[in-house]
């Protein structure tokens, strides 16, 4: 049996490993923490997404955990006005699933995982930390510590979900290439309810310094919580410390919604926010795949959903590469060209565009930005080509057609 080790139990790993086990892979699945990470990330599954974890056969439980978002919002902070609405039901002939599903990544993660543990072939380790591995010719050799010690484990193949901070694409020397962004971005979680004000449940608003995102996740049922990720002053001009205290955190939310205070707020969470790309997504019998490979502004919701894409994307490879040996570099060179296309051409430029047009600064780029989500929204054809775009499905369709934009 070909034996897979994933590296990372987030929710790329996991629909890793599943992806493999579902198509007769031994897996062995490691992850460092003792508990599958909780911490508030990624929440926004695009169509596609929704349709893959459907095959994986666990669609009907995500559903069941997630909140249905039909329609995505841009509006204007400063004239408090919906500016564009773009609505997913466009895609009803292109996708069974025509909505995003609001799903914290956590709930993504343990639903794959539960479903992998039924696995007779799949072993899940938590806190495991791959230390170091080696390659050859014919497999690899992956050192993992525990609380018991250190143990050597033999595979054919070795695939890092590790996040941004990979061991797996630093000990392969892999460049990441692009950059970090001066400012950091701002969680706010709050109990405020933005649907009385006429928000959707996803919603980006436009604002030259105080832009924000703001969308709803449905925490342990009704009534679910809301997040707002605001930019924060440069690192050099704000300490972290400035930025997490109430004055500052009052500042950002000031005129957002009327009823909007600091004493609605459950969570305040900063973090650095990088987009880059891996030079290669694979080296040999090893690859990379979700964070590991590539980051991305949060704008969009598009970088655990382009994870689990490269998950199945790469299941599907090394499937049949087992039944078609001599083709199996071929293969596994278009997995990197195919995913780092998918990276570079659609996420990459899709979330740095995203952030201009919010914080667009000049009132021509402004007046540009507004102008573009009108005419979008209000023409058929183009609010099917954005919504083709946002949801991932037109970068898919390109890829495995071998066409960049
Ligand atoms: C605030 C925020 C909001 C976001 N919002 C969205 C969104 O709305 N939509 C979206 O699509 N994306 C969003 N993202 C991005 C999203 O969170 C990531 O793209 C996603 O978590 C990537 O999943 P992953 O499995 O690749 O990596 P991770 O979730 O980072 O998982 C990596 C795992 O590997 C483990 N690990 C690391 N090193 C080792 C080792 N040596 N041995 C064993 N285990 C190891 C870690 O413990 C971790 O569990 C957001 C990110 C942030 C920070």
């Amino acid at each position: 049996m070909t034996h897979c080790i994933v590296v990372g139990a987030g929710p790329v790993g996991a629909s890793m490993g599943l992806a493999l086990a579902r198509r007769g892979f031994r897996v062995t699945l490691v992850e460092q923490s003792p508990h599958l990470p909780a911490d508030p990330r990624a929440a926004t599954l695009q169509p596609p997404t929704v349709d893959m974890l459907h095959e994986l056969g666990v669609g009907p439980e995500i559903l069941s955990r997630g909140l249905l978002a039909p329609k995505f919002q841009f509006r204007d902070r400063a004239r408090d006005e919906i500016v564009a609405e773009f609505d997913y039901g466009m895609l009803s002939d292109e996708t069974n699933f025509a909505f995003a599903l609001q799903c914290e990544q956590f709930k993504v993660a343990d639903t794959v995982i539960t479903a992998l543990r039924t696995e007779p072939a799949a072993s899940v380790r938590l806190g495991t930390r791959l230390v170091e591995f080696s390659q050859s010719d014919s497999g690899v050799s992956a050192t993992i510590a525990h609380d018991a010690g250190t143990e050597v484990i033999q595979a054919d193949y070795l695939i890092g979900c590790d996040g941004g901070r990979s061991t797996v694409r630093k000990s392969l020397g892999i460049a990441f290439e692009g950059f970090t962004y001066p400012e950091r971005f701002l969680v706010l979680t709050t109990t405020h309810d933005f649907l009385q004000r006429g928000f959707a449940i996803r919603n980006y608003v436009l604002d030259p310094s105080q832009w924000c995102a703001l969308f709803k996740v449905p925490d342990n049922g009704p009534p679910g919580l809301w997040r707002c990720v605001f930019p924060t002053a440069a690192t050099d001009q704000a300490s972290d410390t400035e930025c997490l205290a109430d004055a500052y955190v009052a500042a950002q939310i000031s005129g957002l919604d009327a009823g909007l205070g600091l004493g609605d707020l459950v969570h305040r969470n900063l973090y650095a926010v990088n987009q880059r790309v891996a030079a290669k997504f694979r080296q040999g019998r090893v690859f990379l795949a979700g964070d590991s490979a590539h980051v991305n502004n949060p704008l969009g919701g598009l970088g655990m959903n382009s994870g689990i894409h490269d998950a199945m994307n790469l299941a599907d490879k090394l499937d049949q590469a087992r039944h078609d040996r001599t083709g199996a570099e071929a293969l596994f060179d278009a997995y990197d060209a195919e995913r780092a296309t998918l990276a570079r051409d659609y996420v990459q430029a899709q979330t740095i565009q995203n952030k201009k047009r919010l914080e667009a600064r000049t009132p021509e780029a402004r007046e540009a930005a507004l102008a573009e989500l009108r005419m979008s929204a209000n023409d058929p054809a183009r609010h099917k080509t954005w919504v083709m775009r946002a949801s991932l499905i037109e970068g898919l369709r390109n890829i495995t057609k071998g066409e960049a934009v």
